[in-house]
């Protein structure tokens, strides 16, 4: 790190330049796998980054070499100044995307336009509407949809979501690799991960090799390997003749960690070196007190393990003992 002030480059040799910042711990849904049945203790707002701090600290992160910003939460587009955070951003230096459930897009569009927002990430875990309201504990099924729809005649580059579960959604598979047939949006199966309060239980997970056996047993040689970027987290996929295309976020059964670019600061100010860390600075303390917040920056970085914030084996992350340490999703912004 010494001589090269410019570059967050951990003890790997891996680049960090891409930052996913949580805008809030609030969510107007519940889903099952990142919510906790009991909801989560919000604390006061001044527990919080406010915009100002926000953008300093998101700043400071670009003076580093951050490249790329992603918005996330919570549901990052309930925070009542958002827009206006994400106008700001837009004006730096910094690639903007946003994670959302898609409920609020219509009351956006205008403002991702102007912020220049080319792609964004929808979270989509059932074409159904009465699933919906089971994995996500609210009835805002057809407002998603409508949303989606909106976006996709407004040319913006579209990807969607869906943490698979056994029993739950993974009889949809099909139906959402057909939803990619006509339409110009990326689905991603994403393995689903232990956080604290999630009910995590490795049985009702769908894996990677599931997935592939599923796509072979109807799509056989019209499955087609796309190329990969090289910091990518998802091995991408497509059907042959299909306008659409699909991928697998493999981080139980087959981790990326190798080319891991990423590093996330929570709503309340802390940076986090991994999504499975629960190693973190507090960036929002040292700056409401004056100091320097880049030696905690470089310090997390520099504690970042190879793997899943050293669960190497499978073993590891499946073992409620040691993958239980952490926030809830919710809370770590995903
Ligand atoms: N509210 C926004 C949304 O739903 O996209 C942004 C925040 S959400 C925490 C970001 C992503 O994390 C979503 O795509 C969600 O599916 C994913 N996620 C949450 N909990 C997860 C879990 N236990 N396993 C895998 N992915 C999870
Ligand atoms: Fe909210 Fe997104 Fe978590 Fe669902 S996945 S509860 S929409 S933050």
């Amino acid at each position: 790190m010494e001589g090269n002030s410019k570059i967050l480059i951990d003890t790997f040799g891996r680049a960090h330049d891409y930052l996913r910042i949580s805008l809030t711990e609030r969510c107007n849904l519940r889903c099952v796998y990142c919510m906790p049945e009991q909801g989560i203790e919000l604390r006061e707002s001044s527990a919080y980054m406010n915009k100002h701090e926000l953008l300093s600290i998101a700043n400071a992160f670009i003076d580093l070499g951050v490249k790329k910003i992603r918005l996330t939460g919570g549901e990052p587009l309930v925070r009542k100044d958002a827009a206006e955070i994400i106008s700001e951003l837009a004006k730096l230096p910094v690639e903007l995307a946003i994670s959302t459930n898609g409920i609020l897009i219509d009351k956006f569009v205008d403002v991702f336009r102007k912020a220049n927002i080319k792609s964004i990430n929808i979270s989509l875990d059932t074409l159904q509407k009465d699933k919906f309201n089971k994995i996500a504990r609210r009835d805002d099924f057809d407002k998603v949809m409508s949303n989606i729809q909106l976006l996709l005649q407004d040319k913006i580059h579209l990807k969607l979501n869906a943490v698979l579960m056994k029993g739950e959604n993974d009889s949809e598979l099909i139906d959402f690799i057909e939803f990619t047939k006509d339409k110009n949006v990326h689905f991603r199966f994403i393995e689903f991960m232990p956080f604290d309060g999630n009910k995590w239980d490795w049985s009702k997970g769908v894996s990677l090799q599931d997935v592939l056996n599923k796509l072979d047993s109807v799509y056989g040689k019209r499955v087609i390997k796309l190329q990969d970027g090289k910091n990518d987290t998802a091995k991408s996929y497509a059907i042959e003749g299909y306008i659409g295309t699909f991928a697998i976020i493999s981080s139980i059964t087959n981790p990326f960690c190798d080319t891991c670019n990423r590093i996330r600061l929570t709503a309340d100010g802390k940076i986090k070196n991994c999504l499975f860390s629960n190693d973190e600075n507090d960036l929002l303390s040292a700056f409401r007190s004056g100091k320097d917040i880049v030696p905690l920056i470089m310090d997390s970085i520099n504690k970042k393990k190879f793997k899943r914030a050293g669960m190497d084996s499978f073993e590891d992350i499946s073992n409620p003992e040691i993958n239980s340490n952490n926030r809830p999703m919710i809370s770590i912004g995903g």
